[in-house]
This record gives C-alpha cells, sequence and structure tokens, in this order.
C-alpha cells in the first residue's frame, strides 16, 4: 500500500432506522470530502429494477423488512468503492450489519488498498426511531427528503415529483427493522467496540451538536 492510500480515513456509519445516518452523512461528506457509499440507497436503486435480482431485493427490504444476503454486500460495496479516486476516503453507510459482513466489507476495501478508520454508531431508542420515521417523507422522483408538516404540499418544490413515503417507512416495518438491528448488528457493534474503533453517539442530541461531536473526534 503507498503512503497517500494509508493517509486515506475511511469510515463506517451504522445505526438502527431514523437516527440520522443520511444527514450525518452528507455533513460529513462535504466537510471530509468523503465519497459517500449508501448501502440501503443502492439496495433500494437495484429493488426498483423489473430484473430477477431487483424482484427478490424488493421482496426482501420492502415486504420482509429484513437483511439481504451478505454476498450481495460485499459485491454492492466493491462496486462502488471501484468508482472512488484513490485518495478520497469514503464514508460506508449501512454495512456491515451483520457479523458475516464484517469480512465481507473489509474484503471489498482490502482489494482497493483500504481499511476502516473509526465506526460511527447513532444510538437511538426504538421509540424514538418511530417517532421520527412517521414524519419522514420523501420526495418520489429525486428522493429530496422533507419532514412532514400541517400544511404540507405533495409536491416535490425542486422536481414537482409526488411526495410519499418509503415502503419499509411503516410504523410495523420501522418496528421489525428495529428488531433486526438489535439482533443482527448489535454483534458487528460489539465487535467494532472490541478492536478500540467505535464512536457511540447519542443519536437524540441536534444534528449540528453530533456533527461537532464527530468533527472534534474523527477529523
Ligand atoms: P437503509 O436505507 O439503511 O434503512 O436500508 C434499507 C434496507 O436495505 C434495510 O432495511 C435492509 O433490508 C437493506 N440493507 C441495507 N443495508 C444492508 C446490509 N448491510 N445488509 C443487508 N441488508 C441491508
Amino acid at each position: 500500500m503507498n503512503t497517500s492510500l494509508e493517509s486515506v480515513k475511511n469510515y463506517v456509519l451504522l445505526g438502527p432506522p431514523g437516527s440520522g445516518k443520511s444527514t450525518q452523512a452528507t455533513k460529513l461528506k462535504e466537510a471530509l470530502s468523503l465519497s459517500h457509499v449508501d448501502v440501503g440507497s443502492e439496495l433500494r436503486k437495484l429493488a426498483e429494477s423489473e430484473t430477477d435480482l431487483g424482484k427478490r431485493i424488493h421482496e426482501v427490504i420492502n415486504i420482509k423488512k429484513e437483511l439481504v444476503s451478505d454476498g450481495l454486500i460485499g459485491c454492492v460495496v466493491e462496486h462502488v468503492i471501484k468508482g472512488i479516486e484513490s485518495d478520497r476516503g469514503v464514508l460506508i453507510d449501512g454495512a456491515p450489519r451483520r457479523i458475516s459482513q464484517v469480512d465481507e466489507v473489509e474484503a471489498a476495501l482490502a482489494s482497493h488498498g483500504r481499511k476502516i478508520a473509526r465506526v460511527i454508531f447513532l444510538d437511538l431508542s426504538l421509540e424514538e426511531a418511530v417517532k421520527r420515521i412517521s414524519i419522514r417523507f420523501l420526495c418520489l422522483s429525486c428522493k429530496k427528503p422533507f419532514i412532514k408538516k400541517e400544511e404540507m404540499s405533495f409536491t416535490c418544490d425542486q422536481c414537482g415529483g409526488e411526495i410519499g413515503q418509503r415502503q419499509d417507512d411503516t410504523p410495523e416495518g420501522v418496528a421489525k427493522r428495529y428488531e433486526v438491528f438489535m439482533s443482527e448488528t448489535r454483534p458487528v457493534i460489539e465487535y467494532f467496540e472490541e478492536q478500540r474503533i467505535l464512536l457511540r453517539i447519542d443519536a437524540r442530541l441536534l444534528p449540528d451538536e453530533i456533527f461537532d461531536i464527530l468533527m472534534k473526534k474523527i477529523a
């Protein structure tokens, strides 16, 4: 590995639904010039395609609300990382979410001379997650996020598309994904804690407060 690659820092961002991963990812990406690898959004894109793979992914993420297979995660991460300039750090948002994915993700990074510098964990209770997700809307065309207000337009001010919710953002969907997070992803958090690279943050703090902590601790 050359010196420039060793100095490039790569991060993993984990947290239950509604913990604010996307908000922090956007801020970190801008502040640290990182490339954002949004695994959930890559999978949702694949799930919209009319291919066999797309239909299978749709079934797992939108109907069953479970995790997709580990091999697919390794492929998605590797595929996205491949296109990123080697002098730019990456922020992997949403993987590994299962202990058996740790090797997949580390191998995908290692194949491009990268390793994980820090793992950020945004910690949130189920109650708070359900409360936050119930007001989370987005433009179904351009994906611009919206927070539900009393008087809200049903068309996007950016592209005129219809505003709605993610298919897995129902209260039951959040509860199921939270349960999956606690059973499948908690061991991943514990693993990185043992490796002493975990940064646990209380996701009830305001977005700017969280961001300030992150900038002090990881930049
Ligand atoms: P997210 O946008 O992060 O909430 O992810 C949406 C959905 O994609 C999740 O509920 C899972 O079904 C799937 N997914 C995202 N990341 C992973 C992962 N690392 N492993 C397996 N499934 C995932």
